[in-house]
């Protein structure tokens, strides 16, 4: 089915030019080119894409042929990158799903992953292999026309996030459609298709044969997406919450302080939301600190009981629990760092009047630190209101307004190169 211009809102000037550069390099060689994916979907509902797909019939080293500033990547399905200064866009030859009669363990690991995807096919082949119908549709840049061989169309209308194919099975051939799924519906407030909804409840068990970096990457954009709270229900409802984290899973459902710790992952969301609105930086670690602050608490409270003396017990626990985590998500080692600074400068925060201010004010980590004491208090221990307090009137004290001055005629003079703010890598 071809949508005519007329039908939708989309214009060219609403694309990156580079983006029409190369379709209509692809198109001048005699190929097809489509833009698709999520930047079709984003544009018809007036969003700003957050990248551009770009999809033709060329072979890899065709489009390397056509093009200089390109370079093919990828072994599983080889992609080319088309490099304009810092952007980079993907452009993609048409792939088909697998042919029936090939047989399944051909191309399916033994929990029914896809291991190969790696087979040319048609436009609509490519339409077909997709996840979901609302990430299906192809525009044409030569007639602003929009073709939909899935029905994604409609969904958009209707506002629906549609499984292509067999939800079951294409939740079993890559788990991630899962994640990708509550993060489209979060994002776009639309609603999963109730038979897809099921099967994720079914299959959440699977995400855990996703590869840990992969995960990282997924939970990052999930939480990232603008929508964090929506994307943190529909993630607890469809279970795979507790699937990607255990131990948060198991404090939020038996501690006795669950209610806080739930409103402290909530809050966080919130104010990740509104960072995402404004174009503030973030930073993963604050949010694997905040999910994984309630089963810290815990495990240092059992080690206590052990016999352990508070500070080796923190450590230990700290230990333990991103250990225990990266199991399912593998967390870069330059955030488990800074969860640690974070979670190992809250007790020395937690006093007032801080003989000890000064040196804890120039820690790289002190702003992070100092919000997630806030965060906290926000979230009901009440008790930190006075620490909170203290910290925010020293920042614009005249000891700490001199400190930030030479931080930062130290780092306009070339010596030491640390950031004051640890929120901000
Ligand atoms: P956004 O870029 O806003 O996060 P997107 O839908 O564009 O969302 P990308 O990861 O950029 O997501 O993927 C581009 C397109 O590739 C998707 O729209 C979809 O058509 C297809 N795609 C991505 N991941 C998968 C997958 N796991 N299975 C099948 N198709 C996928
Ligand atoms: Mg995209």
């Amino acid at each position: 089915m071809r949508i005519t211009r007329k039908e939708h809102q989309i214009s060219l000037s609403d694309i990156n030019p580079n983006v029409l550069t190369i379709l209509t390099s692809l198109q001048e060689a005699g190929h097809q080119a489509y833009l698709v994916g999520g930047s079709v979907r984003d544009l018809f509902l007036n969003l700003t894409p957050k990248d551009y797909d770009i999809a033709t019939d060329a072979r890899p080293e065709e489009i390397r042929a056509i093009f200089r500033n390109c370079r093919l990547i990828g072994k599983r399905f080889r992609l080319a990158h088309i490099f304009f200064g810092r952007d980079i866009f993907e452009v993609a030859t048409f792939r088909a799903n697998h042919p029936e009669d090939e047989t399944p363990d051909a191309r399916l690991s033994e929990a029914g992953m896809l291991l190969r995807d790696n087979i040319y096919g048609s436009l609509a082949d490519d339409a077909w292999r997709r996840d979901f119908t609302v990430n299906a549709l192809y525009f044409d840049n030569q007639d602003l026309s929009i073709l939909d061989h899935t029905g994604g169309m409609r969904d958009l209308k209707g506002q629906v996030i549609r499984v292509l194919g067999d939800p079951a099975m294409r939740f079993k051939e890559d788990p991630v459609r899962m994640l990708r799924a509550i993060r489209l519906s979060a994002k776009l407030k639309f609603v999963i298709e109730e038979h897809a909804s099921q099967e994720i409840i079914h299959n959440a068990d699977r995400i855990r044969y996703a590869s840990p970096a992969r995960l990282f990457d997924e939970i990052i954009k999930l939480f990232y997406c603008g929508e964090s709270l929506r994307s943190l229900h529909l993630f607890r409802t469809h279970h795979l919450f507790g699937k990607l984290f255990p131990q948060s899973d198991h404090t939020l459902v038996n501690h006795e302080k669950s209610e806080y710790f739930w409103s402290l992952i909530q809050k966080s969301c919130e104010n990740t939301d509104a960072r995402v609105q404004q174009k503030l930086s973030l930073n993963p670690a604050f949010l694997f600190a905040v999910l994984l602050w309630g089963p810290l608490q815990e495990k240092i409270k059992e080690l206590q009981a052990e016999g352990h003396r508070p500070y080796q017990a923190t450590q230990l626990a700290i230990h333990k629990v991103i250990r225990n985590q990266q199991a399912v998500i593998n967390i870069p080692k330059r955030f488990t760092t800074i969860m640690q600074e974070i979670w190992n400068m809250q007790h020395p925060l937690e006093k007032y009047p801080n003989k000890k201010a000064r040196s804890l004010f120039l820690r790289p980590r002190f702003r992070a630190a100092y919000d997630f004491l806030m965060l906290r208090m926000e979230s009901g221990d009440s008790s930190l209101k006075p620490s909170v307090d203290w910290w925010t009137k020293y920042q614009s004290s005249p000891e700490a307004k001199l400190i930030l001055s030479a931080h930062r005629e130290g780092i306009k003079n070339g010596s030491k190169n640390v950031r004051k703010d640890g929120t901000e890598e």
